[in-house]
């Protein structure tokens, strides 16, 4: 009985993401960025609190919601908290590749200042790029994948994703199996 209970566990949080995850990215894609930002950042909250992995990533969504709401001054709080997050995880190459996207993005919106923040922080605790790991994970050049998550609706970013196999990603945002297509 146990064993099948927690299979079933394991299938739900891998298979299914949560209603609100949906609705948030939802939220996102229609530019409601300020109902958006405010669902991420009660994911992100509640997944820090159990120490959960996609917690960076939802407040790193919470940050891009806040900075396309105009809001850099709030935006950039979830973005080091996400960072940070990553680097006390030792994701250093996710750090890097994640940082630099954010650094572009602030700055086609004219926020220098915050800009130069988020890469201070990336240049402050990321290995020379030379020395960060190699990823595993298939040539990008051969593989096409889906542009959104199928379980949470979220976006899928194939230069940033993290790979389970050759063929399979992993969604930052709900962790389901993202299948090469
Ligand atoms: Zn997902």
């Amino acid at each position: 009985m146990r064993r099948s209970f927690g299979m079933l566990f394991q299938r739900s949080t891998t298979l299914t993401a949560s209603p609100a995850l949906r609705r948030a990215h939802e939220m996102m894609n229609m530019g409601d960025y300020a109902q958006a930002a405010m669902t991420f950042e009660q994911l992100a909250h509640t997944a820090e609190m159990r120490d959960g992995p996609r917690a960076p990533y939802l407040h790193l969504q919470a940050g891009r919601a806040r900075m396309l709401n105009s809001q850099p001054a709030v935006a950039l709080p979830h973005f080091k908290r996400g960072l940070e997050l990553l680097i006390a995880d030792g994701r250093y190459t996710q750090v890097y590749k994640v940082g630099q996207r954010i650094v572009q993005e602030l700055k086609l919106r004219g926020l220098e200042r915050e800009a130069r923040e988020i890469a201070a922080l990336v240049g402050g605790n990321t290995p020379a790029t030379a020395d960060l790991p190699t990823e595993r994970g298939p040539d990008m050049a051969t593989v096409v994948l889906p542009t959104h998550c199928e379980a949470c609706g979220g976006p899928i970013r194939p230069s940033e994703v993290e790979w389970l196999d050759m063929h399979t990603a992993e969604c930052s945002y709900c962790g389901s199996p993202i299948r090469a297509l």
